[in-house]
């Protein structure tokens, strides 16, 4: 625990979020004082509620597309939708959460001289034509599609970043982050693994898309955010960008099979038709972590569905017909 005297202030935006709030326990584990910025939008206040009465927490709700005066000594940017679904609600805003966002936090990073972090993500490598994808590969992003609003968003705010870093010497740390999963999922976003774990603890049908045989890597939120502590930490010399994810492939079908057998679930398997555009793999090349943070995903899958498991089971337990999208 830090002592008052070496004690940081950090600011999180998008703190009330599923990745935001497992960073936020882990900071103030260690003794920082954490200020949540959060508008709520696919945040919880469930997510912080065991924070509330904790002093050295403090939860603002606040659109970081407007201009933000607070007083901290590092920050962390991770306000955005994150899931398709949430992205393509209001992709207009999506887009000013990302560049004015960024622009936001970044002036307040330069008034402050304090160091700022982002979480960017793999969606800027788009349909990938490498495998795996390291940092140097440049992306395939379709500017005007549907996805473009979170994909572009997202490498705008790394254009920024990066410029806020050569033009105003700004203390910059850039993680793209792959796949991640764990309790405070959003139960609504119709990705694999809430979809999957909540249909196999209602015992309704699996929902397999094509054949099952795609393949995707899973990194489980607490690996994630030790990644990000770890980055957090490194001198300045590294101001990213360095991919964060499990480079362990499983197929789709294997997943629905672990998550039937980890729930004793009956549910039936039942394909369904594949979307399109849908990667058949996409695999991170954590290279760069592995070397530069001594970091790479400890959690097996196995045990991190569990977890996952258990939280889904008790949020479905507080209110059977939870409505869930
Ligand atoms: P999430 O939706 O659970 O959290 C995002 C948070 O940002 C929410 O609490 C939401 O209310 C808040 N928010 C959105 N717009 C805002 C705005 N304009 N002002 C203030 N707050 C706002 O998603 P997550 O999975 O926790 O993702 C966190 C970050 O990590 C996002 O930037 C996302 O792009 C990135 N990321 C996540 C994943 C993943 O697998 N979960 C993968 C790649 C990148
Ligand atoms: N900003 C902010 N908080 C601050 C400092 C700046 O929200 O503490 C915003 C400010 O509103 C501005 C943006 O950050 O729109 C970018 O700031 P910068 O100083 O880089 O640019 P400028 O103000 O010169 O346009
Ligand atoms: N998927 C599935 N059933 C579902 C949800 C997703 O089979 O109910 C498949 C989807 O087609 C994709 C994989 O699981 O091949 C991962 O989907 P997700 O949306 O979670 O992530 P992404 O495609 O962005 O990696």
């Amino acid at each position: 625990m830090r002592s008052y005297s070496t004690r940081k202030r950090v600011l999180v935006t998008g703190g009330a979020g599923f990745l935001g709030s497992h960073l936020i326990d882990r900071l103030i584990e260690r003794g920082d004082e954490v200020l949540c910025v959060d508008n709520l939008f696919t945040g919880d206040k469930s997510n912080i509620d065991h924070l509330a009465s904790n002093p050295r927490f403090e939860f603002m709700r606040h659109d970081i597309t407007f201009p933000l005066f607070v007083e901290v000594d590092e920050i962390y940017n991770l306000a955005c939708p994150a899931s398709p679904i949430h992205y393509q609600f209001d992709p207009v805003q999506t887009t000013k959460t990302s560049v004015i966002g960024a622009i936001n936090m970044l002036g307040l990073a330069k008034r402050l001289k304090v160091r700022i972090f982002q979480a960017s993500t793999s969606e800027v490598y788009g349909d990938p034509s490498v495998h795996p994808q390291p940092e140097t590969y440049w992306g395939n992003v379709n500017p005007i599609g549907p996805r473009a609003c979170y994909d572009e968003g997202k490498r705008c705010a790394e254009t920024l970043f990066f410029d806020y870093h050569r033009q105003h010497g700004l203390d910059i740390k850039v993680v793209r982050i792959f796949n991640t999963y764990g309790p405070r999922m959003h139960p609504g976003d119709g990705r694999v693994v809430s979809n999957f774990v909540i249909q196999a603890l209602k015992g309704e049908p699996i929902t397999l898309y094509g054949d099952g045989s795609q393949t995707r890597s899973f990194c489980y939120v607490d690996d994630l955010v030790e990644g990000f502590l770890r980055m957090m930490d490194t001198g300045e010399e590294l101001p990213g960008p360095v991919n964060l994810g499990n480079p362990n492939e499983f197929t789709m079908r294997g997943l629905a099979n672990a998550i039937i057998e980890l729930t004793g679930s009956k549910s039936p398997i039942e394909e369904r038709p594949l979307p399109q555009d849908d990667p058949k793999q996409r695999q991170p090349d954590i290279a760069i972590a592995r070397e530069k943070l001594g970091w790479e995903p400890r959690v097996q899958l196995r045990e991190g569905l569990k977890h996952t498991i258990a939280y889904f089971d008790e949020f479905l337990s507080e209110l059977p017909d939870r409505k869930v999208a």
